[in-house]
Protein backbone atom coordinates (compact mmCIF):
# COMPACT_ATOMS: atom_id res chain seq x y z
CA UNK A 1 0.00 0.00 0.00
CA UNK A 2 1.12 3.53 -0.81
CA UNK A 3 -0.22 6.70 0.13
CA UNK A 4 -0.38 9.53 -2.63
CA UNK A 5 -1.90 13.27 -2.48
CA UNK A 6 -3.72 15.69 -4.70
CA UNK A 7 -4.76 19.08 -3.78
CA UNK A 8 -7.85 20.81 -4.60
CA UNK A 9 -9.14 24.12 -4.75
CA UNK A 10 -12.52 24.40 -2.84
CA UNK A 11 -15.28 26.90 -3.24
CA UNK A 12 -17.26 26.30 -0.35
CA UNK A 13 -21.10 28.23 0.38
CA UNK A 14 -21.37 30.47 3.14
CA UNK A 15 -22.65 28.07 5.27
CA UNK A 16 -20.24 26.00 4.67
CA UNK A 17 -17.07 28.67 5.65
CA UNK A 18 -18.66 29.44 9.01
CA UNK A 19 -18.69 25.46 9.28
CA UNK A 20 -14.77 25.54 8.10
CA UNK A 21 -13.96 28.94 10.10
CA UNK A 22 -15.53 27.31 13.33
CA UNK A 23 -13.74 23.73 13.17
CA UNK A 24 -10.09 25.85 12.51
CA UNK A 25 -11.09 27.82 15.88
CA UNK A 26 -12.10 24.44 17.50
CA UNK A 27 -8.69 22.14 16.25
CA UNK A 28 -6.75 25.96 17.41
CA UNK A 29 -8.74 25.31 20.77
CA UNK A 30 -8.18 21.57 21.45
CA UNK A 31 -4.01 21.70 20.34
CA UNK A 32 -3.92 24.82 22.66
CA UNK A 33 -5.34 23.21 25.17
CA UNK A 34 -3.29 20.10 24.94
CA UNK A 35 -0.31 22.02 24.50
CA UNK A 36 -0.60 23.65 27.76
CA UNK A 37 -1.61 20.54 29.29
CA UNK A 38 1.60 18.75 28.36
CA UNK A 39 3.94 21.99 29.27
CA UNK A 40 2.16 22.48 33.03
CA UNK A 41 2.82 18.38 33.75
CA UNK A 42 6.50 18.94 32.86
CA UNK A 43 6.48 22.06 34.62
CA UNK A 44 4.97 20.62 37.79
CA UNK A 45 6.80 17.24 37.63
CA UNK A 46 10.12 16.97 35.41
CA UNK A 47 9.31 13.36 35.66
CA UNK A 48 6.08 13.39 34.82
CA UNK A 49 5.80 10.89 31.37
CA UNK A 50 4.58 12.70 28.15
CA UNK A 51 0.47 12.15 27.06
CA UNK A 52 0.77 10.13 24.18
CA UNK A 53 -1.66 10.65 21.30
CA UNK A 54 -3.69 7.87 22.74
CA UNK A 55 -3.98 9.45 26.13
CA UNK A 56 -4.66 12.99 24.48
CA UNK A 57 -7.57 11.68 22.65
CA UNK A 58 -9.21 10.48 26.12
CA UNK A 59 -8.49 13.82 27.89
CA UNK A 60 -10.36 15.10 25.09
CA UNK A 61 -13.74 13.31 25.76
CA UNK A 62 -13.39 15.35 29.09
CA UNK A 63 -12.89 18.18 27.03
CA UNK A 64 -15.71 18.03 25.35
CA UNK A 65 -17.98 17.61 28.46
CA UNK A 66 -16.51 20.95 29.41
CA UNK A 67 -16.53 22.63 26.38
CA UNK A 68 -20.04 21.33 24.58
CA UNK A 69 -19.59 23.93 21.39
CA UNK A 70 -16.20 21.38 21.15
CA UNK A 71 -19.29 19.01 19.82
CA UNK A 72 -20.13 20.99 16.66
CA UNK A 73 -17.54 20.08 14.68
CA UNK A 74 -15.89 17.30 13.12
CA UNK A 75 -14.67 14.65 15.89
CA UNK A 76 -12.11 13.21 13.77
CA UNK A 77 -10.57 16.71 13.32
CA UNK A 78 -10.18 17.49 16.87
CA UNK A 79 -8.51 13.50 16.97
CA UNK A 80 -6.09 14.80 13.64
CA UNK A 81 -4.97 17.25 15.62
CA UNK A 82 -3.96 15.21 18.84
CA UNK A 83 -2.03 13.41 16.03
CA UNK A 84 -0.40 16.55 14.47
CA UNK A 85 0.40 17.63 18.36
CA UNK A 86 2.18 14.01 19.13
CA UNK A 87 3.96 14.20 15.99
CA UNK A 88 5.40 17.60 16.24
CA UNK A 89 6.35 16.36 20.02
CA UNK A 90 8.10 13.53 18.27
CA UNK A 91 9.86 15.64 16.70
CA UNK A 92 11.01 17.31 19.02
CA UNK A 93 12.20 14.45 21.31
CA UNK A 94 13.87 13.02 18.03
CA UNK A 95 15.44 16.73 17.07
CA UNK A 96 14.67 15.49 13.34
CA UNK A 97 13.61 17.95 11.28
CA UNK A 98 12.11 20.08 14.13
CA UNK A 99 11.22 23.39 14.71
CA UNK A 100 12.04 23.06 18.08
CA UNK A 101 9.28 22.57 21.12
CA UNK A 102 5.35 22.92 19.54
CA UNK A 103 4.27 26.36 19.72
CA UNK A 104 0.80 27.73 20.24
CA UNK A 105 -1.13 28.48 17.43
CA UNK A 106 -3.12 32.03 16.90
CA UNK A 107 -6.54 32.83 15.87
CA UNK A 108 -4.21 36.08 13.80
CA UNK A 109 -2.51 33.41 11.64
CA UNK A 110 -3.75 33.78 8.36
CA UNK A 111 -3.09 30.03 7.34
CA UNK A 112 -5.17 27.83 8.96
CA UNK A 113 -6.07 24.38 8.89
CA UNK A 114 -7.55 21.30 10.07
CA UNK A 115 -7.34 17.51 8.93
CA UNK A 116 -10.50 15.19 8.57
CA UNK A 117 -9.75 11.44 8.81
CA UNK A 118 -11.61 9.18 6.69
CA UNK A 119 -14.34 6.91 8.75
CA UNK A 120 -17.61 5.68 7.07
CA UNK A 121 -17.32 7.13 4.25
CA UNK A 122 -17.59 10.59 5.33
CA UNK A 123 -14.71 12.06 3.05
CA UNK A 124 -16.04 11.04 -0.21
CA UNK A 125 -14.87 12.27 -4.27
CA UNK A 126 -18.05 12.42 -5.57
CA UNK A 127 -17.54 13.58 -9.21
CA UNK A 128 -14.93 15.32 -10.96
CA UNK A 129 -16.10 18.64 -9.07
CA UNK A 130 -17.72 17.60 -5.97
CA UNK A 131 -16.15 16.79 -2.71
CA UNK A 132 -18.67 15.24 0.54
CA UNK A 133 -16.39 16.69 3.84
CA UNK A 134 -17.72 15.79 7.34
CA UNK A 135 -20.17 18.36 8.72
CA UNK A 136 -19.79 20.61 5.39
CA UNK A 137 -21.59 17.98 3.05
CA UNK A 138 -20.79 18.53 -0.75
CA UNK A 139 -18.13 21.24 -1.73
CA UNK A 140 -17.45 22.08 -4.95
CA UNK A 141 -13.85 22.06 -6.41
CA UNK A 142 -11.46 22.27 -9.32
CA UNK A 143 -8.41 20.57 -9.68
CA UNK A 144 -6.26 19.70 -12.56
CA UNK A 145 -6.45 15.89 -11.88
CA UNK A 146 -8.19 13.51 -9.84
CA UNK A 147 -6.57 10.72 -8.22
CA UNK A 148 -9.16 7.52 -7.46
CA UNK A 149 -8.43 5.23 -4.51
CA UNK A 150 -9.45 4.85 -0.99
CA UNK A 151 -9.45 8.15 1.28
CA UNK A 152 -7.39 8.11 4.16
CA UNK A 153 -8.23 11.72 5.02
CA UNK A 154 -8.44 14.87 3.50
CA UNK A 155 -7.10 18.41 5.12
CA UNK A 156 -8.89 22.00 4.61
CA UNK A 157 -7.02 24.85 4.39
CA UNK A 158 -7.35 28.67 4.26
CA UNK A 159 -4.23 30.48 2.80
CA UNK A 160 -2.79 33.73 3.56
CA UNK A 161 -5.07 35.24 0.40
CA UNK A 162 -8.09 34.06 2.09
CA UNK A 163 -8.24 31.01 -0.65
CA UNK A 164 -9.36 27.80 -0.22
CA UNK A 165 -8.16 24.19 -0.49
CA UNK A 166 -8.27 20.52 0.67
CA UNK A 167 -5.45 18.19 -0.06
CA UNK A 168 -7.13 14.22 -0.32
CA UNK A 169 -4.51 11.64 0.95
CA UNK A 170 -5.33 8.27 -0.53
CA UNK A 171 -4.48 4.79 -0.80
CA UNK A 172 -3.31 3.01 -3.96
CA UNK A 173 -1.59 -0.45 -5.41
CA UNK A 174 1.76 -0.05 -5.99
CA UNK A 175 2.25 0.59 -8.98
CA UNK A 176 5.26 -0.67 -11.31
CA UNK A 177 4.97 2.01 -14.05
CA UNK A 178 8.26 2.56 -13.77
CA UNK A 179 10.38 -0.37 -15.56
CA UNK A 180 13.71 -1.71 -13.73
CA UNK A 181 16.72 -0.03 -15.71
CA UNK A 182 19.05 -1.87 -12.97
CA UNK A 183 21.15 0.94 -12.43
CA UNK A 184 21.82 2.75 -8.97
CA UNK A 185 23.03 6.54 -8.46
CA UNK A 186 24.49 8.53 -5.47
CA UNK A 187 23.06 12.26 -4.46
CA UNK A 188 25.40 15.04 -2.36
CA UNK A 189 23.88 17.76 -1.49
CA UNK A 190 25.82 20.72 -2.81
CA UNK A 191 26.54 23.59 -1.90
CA UNK A 192 26.69 25.70 -5.78
CA UNK A 193 24.17 22.75 -7.28
CA UNK A 194 21.32 21.56 -5.70
CA UNK A 195 22.42 18.38 -5.84
CA UNK A 196 25.55 15.91 -7.28
CA UNK A 197 25.03 12.35 -8.80
CA UNK A 198 27.28 10.01 -8.71
CA UNK A 199 27.44 10.01 -12.68
CA UNK A 200 29.49 13.21 -12.77
CA UNK A 201 25.61 15.26 -13.56
CA UNK A 202 24.92 18.31 -11.32
CA UNK A 203 21.74 20.04 -11.02
CA UNK A 204 21.37 23.69 -10.40
CA UNK A 205 18.37 24.92 -9.45
CA UNK A 206 19.63 27.31 -6.36
CA UNK A 207 19.45 30.77 -7.93
CA UNK A 208 16.75 30.09 -10.53
CA UNK A 209 14.35 32.76 -8.77
CA UNK A 210 16.37 35.51 -7.95
CA UNK A 211 14.10 38.12 -9.77
CA UNK A 212 10.90 36.88 -7.95
CA UNK A 213 13.50 37.40 -4.58
CA UNK A 214 13.85 40.71 -5.16
CA UNK A 215 10.11 41.91 -5.93
CA UNK A 216 9.40 40.31 -2.60
CA UNK A 217 12.76 41.91 -0.57
CA UNK A 218 10.58 44.77 -1.95
CA UNK A 219 7.18 44.28 -1.24
CA UNK A 220 8.11 42.77 2.29
CA UNK A 221 9.53 46.60 3.02
CA UNK A 222 6.32 47.92 1.95
CA UNK A 223 4.43 45.68 4.02
CA UNK A 224 6.42 46.32 6.89
CA UNK A 225 6.53 50.22 6.47
CA UNK A 226 2.85 50.11 5.86
CA UNK A 227 2.29 48.06 9.34
CA UNK A 228 4.41 50.05 11.18
CA UNK A 229 2.27 53.29 10.51
CA UNK A 230 -0.99 51.06 10.82
CA UNK A 231 0.32 50.15 14.29
CA UNK A 232 0.93 53.93 15.12
CA UNK A 233 -2.52 54.67 13.65
CA UNK A 234 -4.01 52.32 16.26
CA UNK A 235 -2.10 53.89 18.93
CA UNK A 236 -2.85 57.43 18.23
CA UNK A 237 -7.04 56.12 17.59
CA UNK A 238 -6.89 55.21 21.75
CA UNK A 239 -4.54 58.12 22.85
CA UNK A 240 -7.32 60.27 21.59
CA UNK A 241 -9.59 58.06 22.35
CA UNK A 242 -11.72 58.78 19.06
CA UNK A 243 -15.57 57.97 18.75
CA UNK A 244 -15.05 54.73 16.83
CA UNK A 245 -11.17 53.31 16.99
CA UNK A 246 -9.13 51.52 14.64
CA UNK A 247 -7.99 48.48 16.49
CA UNK A 248 -7.25 45.74 14.30
CA UNK A 249 -4.99 45.62 11.14
CA UNK A 250 -7.56 44.29 8.99
CA UNK A 251 -9.10 47.44 8.54
CA UNK A 252 -6.37 48.75 7.13
CA UNK A 253 -6.74 47.90 3.31
CA UNK A 254 -3.07 48.94 2.19
CA UNK A 255 -1.60 47.07 4.55
CA UNK A 256 -3.59 43.82 3.88
CA UNK A 257 -3.07 44.59 -0.12
CA UNK A 258 0.64 44.72 0.80
CA UNK A 259 0.24 41.23 2.68
CA UNK A 260 -1.59 39.72 0.06
CA UNK A 261 0.86 40.54 -2.56
CA UNK A 262 3.46 39.13 -0.14
CA UNK A 263 1.64 35.79 -0.54
CA UNK A 264 1.38 35.47 -3.61
CA UNK A 265 4.51 36.31 -4.83
CA UNK A 266 5.72 33.69 -2.29
CA UNK A 267 3.20 31.13 -3.34
CA UNK A 268 4.50 31.87 -7.10
CA UNK A 269 7.79 30.67 -6.17
CA UNK A 270 7.40 28.15 -3.90
CA UNK A 271 4.74 26.79 -6.96
CA UNK A 272 7.96 27.05 -9.45
CA UNK A 273 9.97 25.46 -7.08
CA UNK A 274 7.42 22.42 -6.83
CA UNK A 275 7.05 22.01 -9.98
CA UNK A 276 11.13 21.68 -10.94
CA UNK A 277 11.38 19.16 -8.11
CA UNK A 278 8.47 17.12 -8.89
CA UNK A 279 9.81 16.70 -12.78
CA UNK A 280 13.62 15.92 -10.94
CA UNK A 281 12.32 13.83 -9.05
CA UNK A 282 10.34 11.94 -11.39
CA UNK A 283 13.00 11.71 -13.75
CA UNK A 284 15.53 10.06 -10.68
CA UNK A 285 12.71 7.73 -9.97
CA UNK A 286 12.26 6.57 -13.82
CA UNK A 287 16.18 6.47 -14.20
CA UNK A 288 17.46 4.63 -11.31
CA UNK A 289 16.39 1.13 -9.52
CA UNK A 290 18.38 2.45 -6.20
CA UNK A 291 18.73 6.01 -5.18
CA UNK A 292 21.38 6.98 -2.28
CA UNK A 293 21.31 9.97 -0.58
CA UNK A 294 22.73 11.31 2.78
CA UNK A 295 21.06 11.51 6.22
CA UNK A 296 21.09 15.08 6.59
CA UNK A 297 21.11 17.02 10.51
CA UNK A 298 19.02 20.14 8.86
CA UNK A 299 19.04 21.63 12.77
CA UNK A 300 23.06 21.60 12.62
CA UNK A 301 23.00 22.96 9.07
CA UNK A 302 20.76 25.64 9.53
CA UNK A 303 22.79 27.30 11.92
CA UNK A 304 25.47 27.85 9.23
CA UNK A 305 23.76 30.39 7.56
CA UNK A 306 25.34 30.77 4.00
CA UNK A 307 24.71 27.17 3.91
CA UNK A 308 20.95 27.34 5.56
CA UNK A 309 20.04 29.30 2.28
CA UNK A 310 20.98 27.05 -0.05
CA UNK A 311 18.66 24.33 1.83
CA UNK A 312 16.16 26.40 2.39
CA UNK A 313 16.00 27.68 -1.16
CA UNK A 314 16.81 24.05 -2.48
CA UNK A 315 14.09 22.09 -0.59
CA UNK A 316 16.03 19.64 0.38
CA UNK A 317 13.58 18.30 2.87
CA UNK A 318 10.55 18.20 0.44
CA UNK A 319 12.94 16.60 -2.25
CA UNK A 320 14.09 14.05 -0.22
CA UNK A 321 10.11 13.28 1.17
CA UNK A 322 9.40 13.38 -2.30
CA UNK A 323 11.71 10.56 -3.56
CA UNK A 324 10.29 8.83 -0.53
CA UNK A 325 6.80 8.64 -1.81
CA UNK A 326 7.94 8.11 -5.27
CA UNK A 327 10.44 5.24 -4.79
CA UNK A 328 6.95 3.61 -2.34
CA UNK A 329 5.05 4.07 -5.25
CA UNK A 330 6.64 2.73 -8.09
CA UNK A 331 8.57 -0.23 -6.28
CA UNK A 332 12.35 1.40 -5.93
CA UNK A 333 14.75 1.79 -3.27
CA UNK A 334 15.67 5.01 -1.13
CA UNK A 335 18.69 4.50 1.01
CA UNK A 336 19.94 6.69 3.75
CA UNK A 337 23.45 7.03 4.38
CA UNK A 338 25.81 8.32 7.14
CA UNK A 339 27.57 11.05 5.30
CA UNK A 340 30.53 11.93 7.35
CA UNK A 341 33.75 12.12 5.84
CA UNK A 342 32.54 11.64 2.72
CA UNK A 343 33.78 14.22 0.86
CA UNK A 344 37.35 13.12 2.88
CA UNK A 345 37.92 10.06 1.93
CA UNK A 346 38.89 9.06 -1.87
CA UNK A 347 36.04 7.11 -3.62
CA UNK A 348 38.56 5.17 -5.41
CA UNK A 349 41.24 3.73 -3.17
CA UNK A 350 39.26 4.08 0.43
CA UNK A 351 41.48 6.22 1.98
CA UNK A 352 40.54 9.75 4.33
CA UNK A 353 43.16 12.77 3.25
CA UNK A 354 44.75 14.04 6.47
CA UNK A 355 45.80 17.09 4.69
CA UNK A 356 42.56 18.69 5.59
CA UNK A 357 42.09 17.98 8.62
CA UNK A 358 43.25 21.60 10.35
CA UNK A 359 41.07 23.65 8.16
CA UNK A 360 38.89 25.97 9.25
CA UNK A 361 35.55 25.36 8.06
CA UNK A 362 35.04 28.01 5.55
CA UNK A 363 38.78 27.31 4.25
CA UNK A 364 37.59 23.24 3.67
CA UNK A 365 34.54 24.30 1.98
CA UNK A 366 36.78 26.41 -0.15
CA UNK A 367 38.33 22.85 -1.81
CA UNK A 368 36.88 22.12 -4.69
CA UNK A 369 38.89 19.55 -6.36
CA UNK A 370 41.72 17.61 -4.40
CA UNK A 371 44.29 14.77 -5.31
CA UNK A 372 44.28 11.72 -3.66
CA UNK A 373 47.63 11.65 -1.39
CA UNK A 374 47.24 7.84 -1.27
CA UNK A 375 46.50 6.42 -5.22
CA UNK A 376 46.84 9.87 -6.96
CA UNK A 377 43.77 10.55 -8.39
CA UNK A 378 42.32 13.64 -9.00
CA UNK A 379 39.08 14.38 -7.47
CA UNK A 380 36.10 16.68 -7.96
CA UNK A 381 34.98 17.14 -4.27
CA UNK A 382 31.10 16.97 -4.96
CA UNK A 383 31.03 13.84 -7.80
CA UNK A 384 33.88 12.07 -4.65
CA UNK A 385 31.21 12.54 -2.42
CA UNK A 386 28.04 11.25 -3.93
CA UNK A 387 30.33 8.23 -5.40
CA UNK A 388 31.25 7.25 -1.40
CA UNK A 389 27.58 8.20 -0.83
CA UNK A 390 26.42 5.44 -3.62
CA UNK A 391 29.19 3.03 -2.36
CA UNK A 392 28.01 3.31 1.12
CA UNK A 393 24.55 2.50 0.09
CA UNK A 394 25.10 -0.55 -2.03
CA UNK A 395 27.06 -1.81 1.09
CA UNK A 396 24.23 -1.83 3.20
CA UNK A 397 21.82 -4.14 0.86
CA UNK A 398 24.71 -5.96 -0.25
CA UNK A 399 27.07 -6.46 2.63
CA UNK A 400 29.23 -9.62 1.17
CA UNK A 401 29.50 -7.36 -1.78
CA UNK A 402 31.33 -4.47 -0.56
CA UNK A 403 34.26 -6.27 1.26
CA UNK A 404 35.71 -7.83 -2.10
ZN1 LIG B 1 42.89 7.41 -3.44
Amino acid sequence: MTLKAFKVRLYPNQKQIKQIKQTFGSTRFVWNQMLAMQSARHKNNSHARYQNEFAMNNLLKALKTDYPWLKDVDATALQATNGNLHDAFQRFFNKELSNGYPRFKSKKDYAQSYTSKAVNQNIKVIDDHHLKLPKLGQVYFRAGRILTGKVRRATVRINSQGQYYATILIEGEKQALKPKTKQSVGIDLGLDSLMILSNGQKVNMVHFDTDARKQIRVWERKMARRRRNALKEIAFDKHDKVLFPRTSLRQFPRYQQARRTVAKLKRQVSDRRNDKLQKLTTQLVQDFDVIVVEKLNTQGMLKNHHLARAISNAGWGNLVTMLQYKCDWYGKQLIFVDPKYTSRICSVCGQKNHQFDGLSQHEWLAVREWQCPTCGTHLDRDINASQNILQRGLAQITPIKALV
